[in-house]
Formats: structure tokens, sequence, C-alpha cells
């Protein structure tokens, strides 16, 4: 069985003291690629060294919305980034590395987090998608209460000119029908077996649009602990029994879809 985990964030802190053993247990259940995303300058050049560990990780360079504007999520106040980007600087950064990586992402809206500056972001991600579409680049899209206008955005901009991968998407039935129309491709963490938030969209989705991710380490399926990309089975578990097929057939076809949209 070929598993692949096409979202997550090995660079955290949270992997510092045993990634190996992490990308072994991912190995171990069959994952045979871990896309790492960058979310920030400093995330994208540390998932570039990250990279050259093991050739089961692969590389997308982003932009997260939030750190675009140098803002901050969460409770803390403290933004992960010091200041606004410099976009065209790392822009230039994402074009000399380009032949490095799989995709672009994470890039996106969030209007949970941010409740001020959905304009900027807006032109920020615009800007993103534009650079994707310059390099042939497919994009992996964050978007938390901000997926209509993410829709709209990817309509107008990219419409079918590079793969989209929409990660965690927590937009209403009529959006997820949208994307699935438009081509699309929607991304499940397993954290679905614990919160049920996606089995809707397992269920409406197309096998043939569904990845697998995690998001890790976040997105967990077990309360209270870490995720890894081992854990991409328990989604394949998910999809398996919501689509009522085999859990072979359901990571053959997630493979093939990877093939596809991340290795065109
Ligand atoms: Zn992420």
């Amino acid at each position: 069985m070929n598993l692949v985990d096409v979202h997550c964030h090995l660079n955290q802190d949270l992997f510092k003291k045993d990634l190996d053993e992490v990308i072994q247990r991912a190995k171990d259940v069959g994952v045979k690629a871990i896309v790492i995303s960058g979310t920030n300058p400093a995330a994208n050049q540390q998932v570039l060294e990250l990279a050259k560990k093991d050739p089961i990780l692969k590389v997308s360079l982003g932009l997260h919305p939030i750190d675009a504007l140098g803002l901050s999520e969460g409770e803390t106040g403290i933004p992960r980034v010091e200041g606004k980007i410099d976009l065209e600087k790392e822009f230039k950064f994402i074009e000399d590395n380009k032949d490095k990586i799989v995709a672009i992402g994470e890039i996106g809206l969030d209007y949970h987090w941010d409740k001020e500056h959905h304009q900027e972001q807006q032109e920020v991600f615009r800007k993103i998608l534009r650079l994707a579409i310059k390099l042939n680049k497919p994009v992996i899209i964050h978007t938390w209460a901000g997926e209509e206008d993410c829709i709209n955005i990817l309509e107008e901009e990219v419409k079918d000119k590079v793969p989209v991968v929409l990660h965690c998407f927590g937009g209403r039935k009529s959006l997820v029908t949208r994307g699935v129309e438009l081509g699309y491709c929607f991304s499940v963490p397993p954290s679905t077996i614990r919160t049920g938030n996606f089995n809707t969209m397992i269920k409406k989705i197309p096998l043939q649009q569904l990845l697998t991710e995690t998001d890790s380490p976040w997105q967990s399926p077990f309360k209270g602990e870490r995720c890894e990309p081992a854990h991409v089975l328990e989604t394949i578990k998910k999809i398996a029994e919501i689509k009522n097929i085999s859990e072979e057939e359901a990571a053959d076809q997630i493979w093939e879809n990877y093939q596809k949209i991340l290795n065109f």
C-alpha cells in the first residue's frame, strides 16, 4: 500500500527530538511521500533544508496569509514573523528554488484569526497564485472562515491553469460542490476520525478528488496527541469505511491522485 501525506509541518519544534523515528514510523505503515509545507521565509528555508534528509520528503514553499501580513494567530498575540514580509524578495526565493518543490503552499485566506485586513490578504493571495501559474506549480490552499472569497479568487485567477489542493477545507456544502466542479482536490486530515468534521465531505467528494494529509503536528486523530505523517493511515481507514471500499482501493486511488496532481 502506498500512502501519502500531502501537507504537514515537520519543521516545527515538536519534531526536533525524534524526527528520524517519526519518518521511520511513516515508512513502516507504507507512506511513500510526505510534503512539508513552508509558511513564511524562515519556515521555507527550514523545509528546504529538511528535505535533504530523506528522499521521502517533498517540499512546498508558501506564505501563510497571517504570516504574510505579520499578524498573530491564537491568543498569544505574538506574530510568527517580524513585521510584513518582503513579498518580492520571497517570490524570488521561491522562484530560485522552483526545481526543488512540488507545489506552492500553504497560501490562502484566514479570516478566523484576522478580521481586519481581508482586502490585503486577498491581494497577497492573488499575487502568489499568479506566481504559481508563472512557475506552473500546483497550489496548496489554507482557508479558514474565508472559504467563499477563496473559491471566488481561485476561480478568477487559476480556474484550471494549475492543480489546486484545498487543505482541511471547512466551507459549506455549496462551496465544496463548486470546488469539485472546478476539478479541485480536497485533502483530509486524520482528526476527522475523532471529530467527524470532514466525514460529510469524504462522502460527497469523488475519490478521484480526495487526498490525505496530517497537517502535523496538528489535526491528530487522537485527543491531546501530536499528529505525525503515519496517521494518514487513519484517514485512509475512514475514507474506505465511508466509501464502502477496501483500504487498498482507497490508498491506491489516492496515491494515483497524488501522482497526477503534485507529481505532474
Ligand atoms: Zn498547515
